[in-house]
């Protein structure tokens, strides 16, 4: 398909004014599903986790999963939302093979949660509040496989499989309001909201939180208006995009398209979009109209959700601390500078510093051993640091070796090394390869006199008072010690003894 002509990003922004709306989708990781007893897992052999109940045979009757109304009500306090009193199931139907009871088991007019917000920090410490109109509960569809295409996709596919194992995994769907006036900056504050919910859904660990498995999904509305206008353009919904790099891609590319369209004089289809991540562009999916009827009815089969106000409460006092205000309280704890802090959140390091801080090490410490050595090594390997081998325990463990002056830098490294190498606990790798500072100074200062006797010019230029000289003997001494002296104590030394 050819590819859509684009305005530029910048001249979309001076005609017009971009409106978003974001619609969030997180599986819950319950035990089970959201109406009947199946295994909610990821990855088991197609079709083994179903039953009578998912995949919809006549006279089959649900009922409903406490944990998921639990985790559900938990995501809406969260958010700041009030929760309904009443939340009653609505069958949402339409046709579809991933959908075996041809209609979706969803809310409608009676949400779970509603009417929340959310602050969100940008890149550039700016913040915006963006309004939650609902967060409600639903089931998932099946997955679908295309099988004999190019693509992937159903298009030019021989054949198509179904797996209803994800058929009936409990779903939350939270719906902003439209969000105005984030600019230039509303594809940044998109994949940044987007991060925020499945930062807050992990450290409630309600759901998995992965968006590469399709835990957290997001539909990306998208309209641009005149500036000036106050009549909504008209928006499309780029459905499922599942990476934070898509998001403010799929955005960013919607206002250039439509921007395109618009200054041209055209007028935008009210349609949804697929993100294509590899060739960096939106196509067309299917139209929508406001007016799509799903002919959504009360769900006969279930009572309403009536949480008491006890339990609400209940759950809102077993909430976690919320990660923004994690992060803020860490950042005045550690007294780290703003880049310093943002390089450890950047590279998903809290827990890593945190746990390490805990364990006894100092803050700016435990920051230098997870996002400088250990980065490194992780770099060199291929491998995300978190999936070392060595704990925040064994880091603070060898960090206090240090500080005792147990360890030099260099040495801590090798023990870093050894650990990881999985030569055991850091005290077993420094008995095994013999890692210890000296302490006793006489073998030290004998290294040192020795150093200084055969380069009478360096001691000469130093009791001229040239310290600097000074270097060229640490490394010979340094050698002659094979590296198990503190550097900062052999200086120390060298310029002692040189003076005598
Ligand atoms: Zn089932």
């Amino acid at each position: 398909m050819a590819k859509e002509q684009l305005l530029s990003y910048e001249d979309a922004l001076d005609k017009f004014e971009v409106v978003i709306g974001l619609e969030v989708h997180v599986e819950l990781n319950t035990k089970s599903k959201m109406f009947c007893g199946c295994a909610n897992v990821f990855g088991s052999e197609p079709n083994t986790n179903v039953c009578p109940i998912c995949i919809a045979l006549p006279g089959s009757l649900p009922a409903v999963n406490r944990k998921a109304v639990e985790s559900s009500i938990a995501i809406g306090l969260a958010l700041d939302c009030q929760i309904a009193p009443t939340g009653r199931f609505a069958r949402k139907n339409y046709f579809y093979p991933d959908l075996a009871k041809n209609f979706q088991t969803s809310q409608y007019d009676e949400p779970i949660a509603f009417e929340g917000k959310i602050d969100i920090e940008l890149e550039s410490g700016e913040v915006h509040t963006v309004l939650i109109e609902r967060a409600h509960m639903e089931e998932d569809a099946g997955k679908l496989t295309h099988v004999g295409g190019a693509t992937g996709r159903i298009q030019g596919a021989e054949y198509s499989l179904v797996d209803y194992n994800r058929a009936g995994v409990p779903l939350v769907e939270i719906v902003t309001k439209p969000i105005f006036g984030a600019g230039d900056k509303a594809p940044e504050l998109a994949a940044a909201y987007v991060r925020a919910i499945r930062e807050i859904v992990k450290a409630m660990d309600v759901s998995d939180a992965k968006m590469e498995r399709g835990n957290v999904r997001c539909d990306a509305n998208v309209s641009l208006r005149p500036k000036g206008q106050e009549k909504l353009g008209t928006r499309t919904e780029t459905k499922n995009v599942n990476s934070l790099r898509s998001v403010e891609n799929a955005v960013r590319y919607e206002i250039q398209r439509q921007g395109y369209i618009l200054a041209n004089g055209g007028t935008i289809t009210q349609e949804t979009r697929h993100w294509h991540e590899d060739r960096g562009h939106t196509s067309s999916g299917r139209p929508k109209s406001d007016a799509d009827d799903y002919r959504y009815f009360p769900e006969p089969d279930l009572v309403p959700v009536q949480p008491s106000k006890e339990w609400i409460e209940e759950i809102r006092a077993s909430l976690p601390e919320m990660p923004s205000l994690r992060r803020r309280r860490l950042q005045e704890e550690w007294g780290f500078a703003e880049l310093e802090f943002r390089d450890v959140v950047n590279s998903d390091l809290l827990d890593q510093v945190e746990d390490t801080v805990k364990a006894g090490a100092a803050p700016q410490a435990a920051r230098k051993w997870w996002t400088g050595e250990l980065a490194r090594i992780a770099n060199a390997e291929n491998l995300v640091v978190q999936d070392l081998s060595i704990t925040p325990l064994q880091v603070a463990q060898i960090q206090k070796l240090i500080d005792a002056g147990d360890l030099t830098d260099r040495m801590a490294r090798d023990v870093v090394a050894g650990v990881l190498a999985g030569e055991g606990e850091p005290a077993q790798v420094i008995e095994k390869r013999g890692l210890k500072v000296v302490k006793d100074d006489g073998a030290l200062i004998e290294a040192i006199d020795k150093a200084l006797a055969s380069q009478p010019d360096v001691l000469e230029k130093i009791r001229e008072g040239k310290v600097q000289a000074a270097g060229a003997v640490i490394g010979a001494v340094m050698q002659a010690m094979r590296g198990q002296v503190d550097a900062a104590r052999v200086r120390e030394l060298i310029l002692e003894r040189a003076s005598k």
